[in-house]
C-alpha cells in the first residue's frame, strides 16, 4: 500500500483525547488512513517536508449551500435581513439548472479545500429545471472532498402562506420519494465513507409540520442524519411563536428533530432550556458566525452551548450570505465573536481550532475523522506558518487563528492529495472560475 510521510512539522496538532501536540512531528499515511504520528518516522514512499508548518486534522464544514456561490454580492441582497434577502434571491435561483448546480458546487468545494477543509456538508433545498442532488455529488467526487450532501426541500410557497415563490417548491410526496432515491443511490454507512447523505427540509417556515415528521421517520428508517435551519434570528422566533405557538426547540422536539443524528444550523437564538435540550439529546449545532454577522442575526451562545456540553461545529453557510467560503477564516470569526459577546477569555484559538476539526467530525457522526491518530482517516491540512502573516509569532498553533495564513499549503483527503503547494491538483481551477463567471453573467442578463 502506498505511503506518504509528512515530515518534521513545527507542530502536529492531533486533537486526540489528550489534545497532544508533537513538536518536530511527523504523520505517516498508509492508503487512506493514518499509520503513525510521532517523531523520526521513516518511509520508502513519498516524503512531504513540513518545516515551518503546522499540521492539523482537516477542517470540517457542517453547513453550506454550495449553489449560492453563483449569487455572491447580489446588489439587492447585500444589506437586507434574512427574509428580505431570501425574497431578493429566490427568483434568481429559480433560473438554475444542473450545470449551475455542478459548477457552483465545484467552485464552493475548491474554495473550501484551499482553506483547509477536507469534509463538508451541503444543504441543497431547491431543484429547479431538472437540477438534482446528484449534480453536487458529481462535483465532490471530481475534486475529491469527503461529502455529506443533504436532500433539502421546500413545500410551502407564497400562495400557501410560505416565503418561497410557488415555482421553487415541490409536492411533499415527490420530495419524500427523491429523498429515498438519493439515500439508496449514494449513502455509504461504512467507515471511511466518501459520501453520506442526510435529509434536510429547508426550515420550519418553508415546509409543513408533516414533512418535518415524515423526513425524521424516513431518516431513522434509513439510518441517515437530519439537518435544517433553526432559531436563526428574531424574525424566525416570532414566526415560530405565531405559527406553531411554541419556540423552535419545542417544535423540533415535538417532531422528532432532536438526537445524536440531528444537527441544526445557526441556533443564534436558543434560550437556556433549549441549550439544555440540545445537550441532553446530543443534538448538534452548525455555528455560522460570518453569515450571522452578514445578516445581522446576532451572536450565537456558543460559550454557553459548549459549557453545557452541546456539540458545536462550524459552517460557512451559503456563499450568498457570507459571501466567502473560507473555513479557517470562519474559525477565526467564531473565536472573535465570542470575545465580543463575553470577553477576551471567552474562546481560545485552540478551542476554535477544535470546533473547526474534531467538533465538525462529531456533529456529522464521523468518529473515523477529525483526529490525527493511528487508524483514523488521513484527512490532513498542512499550514505554512513561515510567511509574512505569522512572521514573529511565538506560538504557531495559536498564530494559525490569530494571524493567518488563510490558505492551506497542502491538503490530503483519504490519503490523496487535493491541494499541493497552495494549488488544487484535482481540478482545472482557472477553467472552473471562467465557467462560473460565465454562468453568473448569464444569470445577470
Ligand atoms: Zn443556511
Amino acid at each position: 500500500m502506498s505511503e506518504i510521510l509528512i515530515r518534521n512539522a513545527a507542530r502536529v496538532v492531533t486533537m486526540d483525547a489528550g489534545r497532544t501536540e508533537v513538536e518536530g512531528g511527523d504523520v505517516l499515511i498508509r492508503g487512506g488512513v493514518i499509520a503513525a504520528v510521532g517523531q523520526g518516522l521513516a518511509t520508502r514512499g513519498t516524503v512531504v517536508e513540513a518545516q515551518g508548518c503546522v499540521v492539523t486534522p482537516g477542517l470540517v464544514n457542517t453547513h453550506h449551500h454550495l449553489y449560492q456561490t453563483l449569487t455572491r454580492a447580489v446588489p439587492g441582497g447585500q444589506d437586507a435581513l434574512l427574509f428580505g434577502w431570501l425574497k431578493t434571491l429566490y427568483p434568481i435561483w429559480a433560473r438554475f439548472g444542473p450545470e449551475e448546480m455542478r459548477v457552483s458546487a465545484l467552485t464552493g468545494l475548491a474554495e473550501l479545500a484551499l482553506s483547509g477543509c477536507t469534509m463538508t456538508s451541503d444543504h441543497l433545498y431547491l431543484y429547479p429545471n431538472g437540477a438534482r442532488l446528484d449534480d453536487t455529488i458529481d462535483a465532490a467526487r471530481e475534486i475529491g472532498l469527503r461529502f455529506h450532501p443533504t436532500r433539502g426541500a421546500m413545500s410551502i410557497g407564497t400562495s400557501a402562506g410560505g416565503l418561497p415563490p410557488d415555482s421553487l417548491v415541490e409536492a411533499e410526496p415527490a420530495i419524500l420519494k427523491d429523498m429515498e432515491r438519493v439515500v439508496d443511490a449514494f449513502h455509504d454507512p461504512a467507515e471511511g465513507a466518501m459520501v453520506r447523505v442526510g435529509l434536510a427540509p429547508c426550515s420550519p417556515f418553508s415546509v409543513s409540520r408533516d414533512l418535518m415528521r415524515e423526513a425524521a421517520l424516513l431518516a431513522r428508517d434509513k439510518g441517515v442524519m437530519l439537518h435544517t435551519h433553526l432559531a436563526e434570528n428574531d424574525e424566525d422566533i416570532a414566526y415560530s411563536l405565531a405559527q406553531f405557538g411554541c419556540r423552535p426547540g419545542q417544535y423540533a422536539e415535538d417532531l422528532g428533530w432532536t438526537g445524536a443524528d440531528v444537527w441544526h444550523a445557526h441556533c443564534v437564538k436558543l434560550d437556556g432550556s433549549e441549550i439544555d435540550l440540545f445537550a441532553r439529546t446530543g443534538t448538534g449545532v452548525a455555528h455560522c458566525p460570518c453569515s450571522n454577522c452578514r445578516l445581522g442575526s446576532g451572536i450565537a451562545p456558543v460559550r454557553a452551548m459548549r459549557d453545557a456540553g452541546v456539540k458545536v461545529a462550524l459552517g460557512v453557510d451559503g456563499s450568498a450570505s457570507n459571501d466567502a467560503g473560507n473555513l479557517i477564516a470562519e474559525a477565526r470569526t467564531a473565536m472573535l465573536l465570542q470575545r465580543v459577546a463575553r470577553g477576551a477569555d471567552a474562546m481560545s484559538a485552540r478551542e476554535a481550532l477544535e470546533i473547526a476539526t474534531l467538533g465538525g467530525a462529531r456533529v456529522l457522526g464521523r468518529s473515523d475523522c477529525g483526529v490525527l491518530e493511528p487508524g483514523k482517516r488521513a484527512d490532513i491540512a498542512v499550514w505554512d506558518l513561515s510567511g509574512i502573516e505569522a512572521a514573529g509569532a511565538w506560538d504557531l498553533v495559536a498564530a494559525l487563528l490569530l494571524c493567518g495564513p488563510t490558505r492551506v499549503r497542502d491538503l490530503f483527503v483519504e490519503g490523496r492529495s487535493v491541494v499541493r503547494g497552495g494549488q488544487i491538483v484535482t481540478l482545472d481551477l482557472p477553467g472552473v472560475i471562467e465557467t462560473q463567471n460565465h454562468l453568473a453573467r448569464r444569470l445577470m442578463a
